[in-house]
């Protein structure tokens, strides 16, 4: 068979979390390209911070593509109280997957860093090129430092073997199957938990935190699409950010409201600001995906909580809380 008539198999690790959720789901809706075989991994299929299991999956699958979501991840409070973990769980993971896509010889592995990894100290908007330029923040130093490394080691990995390994940077992330733990989960499924229970009990909606910092969310399913195109389209080492427009940043008050409002909860709203905020402000520049897709539409906030509400409301039982 020539090259272009072998199968290609694309090995998703953290495939049963909320990006591998989304890739699958994005996949399934006809944008599967022929002669592509998706396999999606779970923890179930092998424990990645074990050398022993990460080889036994890549001897199974042979993959030829790989996307590297697994990965310890919690928001601010879990990563302040377990650093430790944070940082050698990543690594662990990190490096076992990482040789392995060399010695199996891998055409293409993208993994995934994050802007909160990013140099506290920093002006706005940051980009790819300033992602080393100074310590990350003290609350996530330990998750930020092992992120970090992948870029290293991409560009690393493509002098010394050739290697075609890159990395997407994106925003915060929420959509159906995210984590919604009220204490360990993100912004956006913690406040649709706590909004769920709130309007069930008949209690206040409280929202650790003042509501002023800004950030900007991106939908699952919008980085499913723009991660596979990144697969199939992106071949450089250094990294790139999937994020929507400068001008899309809302405030967590803003988040807040619209999931008030999408959980159709008429109660009262709290801001507990005895809670601490984090960074105030971590704004990214996309520029170097406009370059690449100028036109790419964005799902808007409103609608992507709308959805992931409705996800939560429908598969209570089920979700990861
Ligand atoms: P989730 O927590 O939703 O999913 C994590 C996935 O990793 C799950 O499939 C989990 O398997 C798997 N996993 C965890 N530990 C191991 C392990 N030791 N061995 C094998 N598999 C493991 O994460 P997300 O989908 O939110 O994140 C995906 C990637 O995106 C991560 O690399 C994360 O750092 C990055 N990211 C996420 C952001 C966000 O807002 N969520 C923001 C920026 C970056 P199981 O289901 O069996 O536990």
């Amino acid at each position: 068979a020539t090259e272009a008539n072998e199968k290609n198999v694309i090995m998703v690790t953290g495939g049963s979390g909320l990006v591998g959720m989304g890739i699958k789901t994005f996949i399934e809706n006809g944008n599967q390209v022929e002669g592509e075989e998706w396999v999606f991994l779970s923890s179930k299929d092998g424990d990645m911070r074990k050398r022993d299991d990460c080889e036994k999956i890549f001897e199974k699958y042979k993959p030829t593509h790989v996307i590297h979501l697994a990965a310890k991840v919690g928001g601010l409070f879990a990563n302040m109280a377990a650093k430790v973990e944070f940082f050698r769980e990543n690594i662990l993971i990190n490096d076992n997957v990482m040789e392995c896509c060399r010695i199996y010889n891998v055409k293409k592995l993208v993994s995934f860093l994050s802007t909160c990894i990013f140099p506290d100290k920093t002006t706005y908007p940051i980009d790819e090129t300033m992602l080393h330029d100074g310590p990350p923040h003290p609350s996530n130093e330990g998750y930020a430092y092992a992120k970090r490394l992948i870029d290293t080691m991409n560009r690393a990995y493509a002098e010394e073997y050739g290697c075609n390994f890159t990395s997407i940077i994106p925003t915060n992330i929420y959509g159906p199957h995210d984590n919604f733990s009220i204490q360990s989960g993100h912004v956006i499924p913690g406040l649709i938990h706590k909004c769920y229970l709130a309007k069930q009990d008949q209690t206040p909606f409280t929202i650790w935190g003042s509501g002023t910092p800004l950030r900007q969310f991106v939908y699952s399913i919008d980085l499913a699409e723009l991660t596979v195109w990144v697969l199939r389209e992106y071949h450089d080492p250094t990294p790139i950010t999937l994020s929507v427009d400068e001008e899309d940043e809302v405030s967590i008050k803003d988040v807040a409201l619209a999931v008030a409002k999408a959980m159709k909860f008429e109660g009262e709203i709290v801001f507990d600001t005895s809670k601490a905020d984090g960074q105030f402000k971590k704004t990214a520049g996309n520029k170097k995906l406009r370059k690449y897709l100028p036109d790419y539409k964005f799902t808007s906030i409103e609608e992507g909580i709308q959805k992931s509400v409705d996800w939560f409301v429908e598969n209570y039982e089920v979700a990861r809380k």
